[in-house]
Formats: structure tokens, C-alpha cells, sequence
């Protein structure tokens, strides 16, 4: 069981029942972040993924040992072989779900064979120096449906995000979301006793990002959980995002803000400083203390709105070059590797 944090506020509860009005109202929630894919290695970026280096993103390993390389996302080992000498060296393919593949070069050895399953974090060999590299990296690439994308759109900004689970303030600061994540928030049942939630809103709003409300209070937790798509770009700034929820009995509303910020490609060699590019969200007008006009109906469902990425700034990459690259001579996205250690991929464009 999950322990809930002590979750309701005074001054909130104050407003309900219409004794004050000052401030707005706040919470502390349990807050549960799981990323799609976890960093495969924790060390600097040493290659981005851009016209000189199509394929993917190269991670600084440190020398003198070979250290474990872990899966980034659940999935199915597609192939684990290669040749020492030559290319990728020995690597792993993990087909993930969506059409989603992560390929890890230059292993030294592996530690699973083709059709196992994997858990995000297991590991699924160890660094190494194989194939074309100048020095200890992990060459690490993602791919949807063939084509190549940059792994810093999935790649959380920090190591300590995946999986955490933290009480946090829900108004008072501002919650760290990963790209390509799913944050599930905890109410607890007690929270904002006699008031029904009317409505709970992501702000910006969009498509995709699931937002699922199970309000089971007073017996039960308001659960409420909703998914950090990847960013169109890596590089990008900040995307900032509150979720509104909306609190109503026959005489008050009240609003709550729980507020999120979600980095881009704040990379493990280029530490976050995005508390300082902050674009603060246009805030909608608390309602505090209002009476509900009983001639309006309440909508008895909740809205299930979404969000949108902001324009980020504009990319790096030259005009007119296309934002993926799909490795040369790549088999058709049905093809997999029928056997083991001994299938060779087809060649790519480059190995480093
Ligand atoms: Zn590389």
C-alpha cells in the first residue's frame, strides 16, 4: 500500500465552507513519475544525434572497467551479436511497444540472447570497446517503424526520475516531469471533504496525454494520472503545464493548481538550469468563495482536456534535412533476426 501523505489544507478547507477567502488552495499529493526509457548508462553525452552523427547519441563511458548496460525500456531482446572487429561491434536490439526499438553498440559481452524479455533496467550486457570506436561510449540509438529518432526526446533530463515516488506540494512548486512519462497523482480520501471534483484540466491543452480522473473519495483515493508525450524536438527549452482541477458543493467552487515543468534535452553533460527559462503559463482566474448558480448544470462528467507542446525554439538542424534519419539499408520493419550471435544487421551508414 501506498502511504498517503497528510493532503488537505486549511485555508482550502477555510474557502469550502466560506470562512475566508485569501489565499488559494493547496495540497500535498503523492506523486508516482515512470518513464518510457531510462537513461541505458549514466555518463555525458559525448555525440548528439544530428548530421554528424545520423544514427543516434554516443554516452561517455568511463575507462578502465566494463560496466553494465542496462535495457532503457521493457521490451523483447531482438538481436544480440555482431562482430568485434567491425561496425556496431557486439550489440543489443530491444523491440519495445509501438513499433519502438533501442540498439546499444560496442559492447564487450552480453547478458541476454535473442527473444528474451527484459525489465526496464536489466542488464543486457557490458560496455566495451568493439566495432569502429575511438574510445569507451555506448553508441545508443531509438527508432520508431525504421526510422531514427533522437533519443534525447525520450530520455529523461535527470537520472532520478524514473520510477520516483514524492510527496510534493501541489501549488506551491513546480513538479519535474520527463518526456515520455506518466505521472499518477494520489489524493487522499479525506481531501477536500463535501466538495465534488467538477472538472480537471491539463493546461496547455492538447491530444494524447490520457488524462484519467478515478475520484473514489470518501472511502476511496482521487486518483488522477495523465502522459508526458515526447517532445517534437530535443532541444527546446521548458514545457510548462498545470493541471486545474475544480472543486464544487451547492454554495462554493474552489480551484486547485498542481503545477508541472517538463525539461527538453537537459542532457547528463549540460545540467538543467531550466528554473531559469521558465515560461510561466497564462493563469486562469482562481474561483474562490463564488457561489454556484444553481440554474447552471453542472456537467456531470469530467472534461477530459489535454495539452499542447509549446512551439519550441527553432531547431538546430539545417533547413530543409529531415529530423529523423532511417539507417541505410535498413530490412523492412517486419524483419527481425532470425537467430542469435550469428545474424548480422545490415550495414549502416555510420558506426560511431
Ligand atoms: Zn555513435
Amino acid at each position: 500500500m501506498v502511504a498517503i501523505p497528510v493532503p488537505t489544507e486549511p485555508r482550502a478547507l477555510a474557502v469550502a465552507h466560506g470562512a475566508i477567502e485569501e489565499a488559494a488552495p493547496s495540497a500535498i499529493v503523492s506523486l508516482i513519475r515512470t518513464t518510457r526509457f531510462i537513461w541505458p548508462y549514466q555518463g555525458p553525452v559525448s555525440s548528439y544525434f544530428g548530421p554528424g552523427h545520423p544514427l543516434g547519441i554516443d554516452i561517455e563511458i568511463k575507462p578502465g572497467r566494463e560496466f553494465p548496460i542496462i535495457a532503457s525500456g521493457a521490451g523483447t531482446v531482438e538481436f544480440a551479436g555482431g562482430e568485434a572487429c567491425c561496425e556496431y561491434g557486439f550489440y543489443v536490439v530491444l523491440g519495445h511497444s509501438n513499433g519502438i526499438t533501442t540498439l546499444y553498440a560496442h559492447l564487450s559481452s552480453f547478458a541476454v540472447t535473442v527473444g528474451q524479455e527484459v525489465g526496464q533496467g536489466d542488464v543486457i550486457g557490458y560496455s566495451g570497446l568493439t566495432g569502429k570506436s575511438t574510445g569507451p561510449h555506448l553508441h545508443f540509438e531509438i527508432s520508431k517503424d525504421g526510422s531514427l529518432l533522437d533519443p534525447l526526446r525520450f530520455l529523461p533530463a535527470a537520472y532520478d526520475l524514473a520510477g520516483r515516488q514524492e510527496s510534493t506540494a501541489c501549488t506551491a512548486s513546480a513538479s519535474v516531469l520527463a518526456p515520455d512519462s506518466l505521472a499518477v497523482m494520489r489524493f487522499a480520501p479525506e481531501f477536500m471533504p463535501g466538495l465534488a471534483l467538477k472538472s480537471a484540466t491539463l493546461i496547455p491543452e492538447s491530444t494524447g496525454t490520457n488524462l484519467e480522473v478515478h475520484d473514489n473519495r470518501p472511502k476511496g483515493a482521487l486518483t488522477i494520472s495523465f502522459e508526458e508525450p515526447a517532445p517534437k524536438v530535443a532541444r527546446g527549452g521548458v514545457i510548462d503545464r498545470a493541471l486545474v482541477l475544480q472543486f464544487a458543493n451547492q454554495d462554493f467552487e474552489t480551484e486547485l493548481n498542481c503545477k508541472f515543468v517538463t525539461p527538453m534535452n537537459v542532457t547528463l553533460a549540460n545540467p538543467p538550469t531550466f528554473r531559469e527559462e521558465l515560461k510561466r503559463l497564462p493563469t486562469p482566474t482562481p474561483v474562490r468563495n463564488r457561489p454556484v448558480s444553481t440554474a447552471t448544470p453542472v456537467p456531470t462528467a469530467t472534461p477530459r482536456t489535454l495539452y499542447s507542446v509549446l512551439t519550441p525554439p527553432k531547431p538546430t538542424a539545417t533547413p530543409g534535412k529531415p529530423a529523423t534519419v532511417t539507417r541505410n539499408n535498413a530490412p523492412a520493419s517486419n524483419t527481425k533476426p532470425s537467430a542469435g550471435a550469428s545474424t548480422p544487421r545490415p550495414t549502416p551508414k555510420r558506426f560511431g
